[in-house]
């Protein structure tokens, strides 16, 4: 099946710069905190540069120092937590950030977090998800244009005409995606827990969207039928499998792991596939030497930080999306409290239902 649409579906509406929002005129901004790199920041960051030093040269942390003490502060002055995706820079992911994940660990602690504000170092759909898990709560994301490209391949609208194609199948959507496409969505996956939930249903057909190459690997596990969308994720559907047997013939002692949303050649090479979540857990559990990460570049560095005596080999694809939110960003986004992520009420109840049922099931 092609896909029927790639227009975007951006349902939440950021409050626009300019005009103070409802928010800040009940919360105030903040004063700009002191940025100098002084004996006092590098004291105060002094514990997190140990952790960070196999991956951020020592001449760049007096840049990121100054943000990094400036943000811890002010997150206490707002009752504010920080999530970041493992596909977050080190400085974000080490330095600021209070829960770290992929989107399923994220989502699940995105339920357990007391604060009034959580500003969601990832991308768009992330921050949808947070506040569907959390309506109480103030959702902020540093840069409204951190969206996805894989996100934005399908919408709503596509999910009737599919249903309506086939009538009664099951759709199972992958966290990936706006909050208009879950709130026609029975049930949510991630890539740590798609074969469960698509095997939790008890029937012999899903439409399984929106990424394929998820799709066909759970595919290979399952003997579930799914109806899938072709569409990929940009980084992931960069690396091939030529390029991995180039280094696996350059050092045949190196052992290769790759994310399911990298295409079947690539998987293929592969010693073991897993979700963000499951190949750190491969990396620090076993007793391994080389290893080659087939998955977004700075995961691969944040995974290099814990595992120092693993000698990684990362070829690089960044996603552009995630690299759009930045320590002066989310700074700025705690000062001036921008911007605050809502979902229209219209969809947010479907959508939060679907994101419950994964929840609920992976328990
Ligand atoms: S890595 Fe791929 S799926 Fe994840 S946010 Fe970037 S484009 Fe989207």
């Amino acid at each position: 099946m092609s896909a029927l649409s790639t227009t975007a579906s951006i349902s939440s509406k950021p409050v626009p710069h300019g005009a103070p929002s409802p928010l800040v005129q009940r919360l105030g901004v903040l004063p700009m905190p002191n940025l100098e790199w002084t004996p006092e920041v590098e004291r105060e960051t002094a514990h997190i540069y140990a952790r960070v030093q196999h991956v951020i040269p020592s001449v760049e942390w007096p840049f990121h120092a100054p943000y990094i003490a400036a943000i811890n502060r002010l997150k206490k002055e707002r009752n504010a937590v920080i999530l970041a995706h493992n596909y977050q820079t080190p400085e974000i992911f080490h330095g600021v950030a209070d829960i770290v994940g992929d989107s399923l660990q994220l989502a699940r602690k995105a339920t357990e977090v007391d604060a009034d504000i959580i500003v969601q170092c990832g991308v768009h759909f992330m921050a949808e998800t947070s506040k569907l898990l959390n309506p109480e709560k103030t959702i902020l994301i540093p840069d409204t244009r951190a969206g996805c490209s894989l996100a934005a391949s399908i919408t709503g609208a596509d999910v009737r005409l599919l249903k309506q194609r086939y009538p009664g199948v099951p759709v199972v959507t992958y966290v990936n995606s706006s909050a208009d496409v879950k709130a026609e969505t029975d049930v949510c996956c991630t890539s740590s827990n798609a074969v469960q939930i698509v095997e939790s249903l008890g029937v012999d057909r899903v439409i399984f969207l929106p990424d394929e190459y998820l799709g066909k690997y759970v595919a290979s596990k399952t003997k579930v039928k799914l109806i899938l969308w072709k569409d990929h994720c940009e980084v992931h559907e960069r690396f091939s499998g030529e390029e991995l047997r180039a280094y696996r013939e350059a050092d045949p002692s190196i052992e290769i792991i790759a994310h399911p949303e990298c295409p079947p050649d690539v998987l293929a090479e592969a010693d073991f596939t897993g979700s963000t979540a499951h190949m750190i857990d491969w990396v620090k559990t076993g007793n391994h030497k080389r290893v080659l990460m087939v998955t977004e570049c700075s995961m691969a560095s944040n995974v290099a930080a814990e595992a120092p005596e693993v000698d990684f080999i990362r070829p690089c694809n960044l996603c552009p999306h995630m690299k759009r939110i930045t320590l002066p960003k989310i700074l700025d986004s705690l000062v001036y409290l921008r911007d605050e992520v809502i979902v229209d009420p219209a969809i947010a109840d479907k959508a939060r239902a679907s994101v419950e049922r994964m929840i609920a099931l992976g328990r």
